[in-house]
């Protein structure tokens, strides 16, 4: 059996709100984005563990964990149907953290009620798509948006900002894309963090102009 889970944390409160859960770092990724910190686990092919591996860990682990996150890496990489089986079956609660690449296995996941949560990333609008990800799956990323505001599951979406890739004329055309595609919740931007990364980034010197920013949705800043 192949390791294509990189590593798994043991246990956080943070990662999925008001729930006690481990994080699953699935290997590899379709995108390559220049603020990445986990460029390991991307570029990586096998991992510390398999599939028995993480379910007899869970099995351990009934009641006192609450939930499993799957992430990465980009977890949909992998088929995830009968892995997010196994773990309802242990009676598990499943987020998933996605880069919205593989809307196909999302709307099946949904379909067959495998998951309770959704986080998904908002790169860039259309024209910095390809520099940022350097994938052109931009029109992936808008299909899992569309689909995940069908399904009726709860989910969030979230931009990390770094203000050399971004500005805030960006961010406020997001918004518009996110509005135009029904998203009416909060929206997430989290700040880059200066650690290794992709694309060697550093911190920018360049300022983001709060004054212009438009609040058409409701931005919570995370660091
Ligand atoms: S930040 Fe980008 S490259 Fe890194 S895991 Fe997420 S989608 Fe992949």
């Amino acid at each position: 059996m192949k390791k294509i889970i990189y590593n798994i944390t043991k246990f956080t409160t943070t990662d999925y709100k008001d729930h006690l859960s481990c994080i699953v770092w699935f290997t590899s990724c379709n995108m390559r984005c220049e603020y990445c910190y986990n460029p390991d686990i991307v570029n990586s092919k096998s991992g510390l563990y398999t599939i028995d591996d993480l379910l007899g860990f869970l099995k351990k682990r009934v009641g006192l964990l609450e939930a499993v996150v799957l992430s990465g890496g980009e977890a949909t990489m992998h088929n995830l149907i009968e892995i997010c089986k196994e773990i309802k079956a242990l009676d598990y609660k499943i987020k998933l953290d996605t880069n919205g690449s593989n809307p196909k296995q999302i709307k099946e996941l949904l379909e067959k009620e495998l998951l309770d949560f959704v986080a998904i990333d908002f790169k860039a609008t259309k024209n910095k798509f390809k520099e940022i990800t350097k994938s052109n799956l931009y029109d992936n990323f808008i299909e899992s948006l569309n689909i995940l505001e069908k399904s009726g599951i709860e989910y969030e979406v979230r931009t990390t900002l770094h203000n050399d890739l971004l500005n805030v004329h960006d961010i406020n055309e997001m918004q518009d894309i996110l509005i135009e595609n029904n998203y009416k919740k909060d929206y997430f931007v989290q700040n880059f963090l200066e650690v290794e990364n992709i694309g060697d980034l550093k911190s920018s010197t360049q300022k983001f102009d709060l004054s212009k920013l438009d609040n058409k949705l409701n931005i919570i800043w995370r660091n």
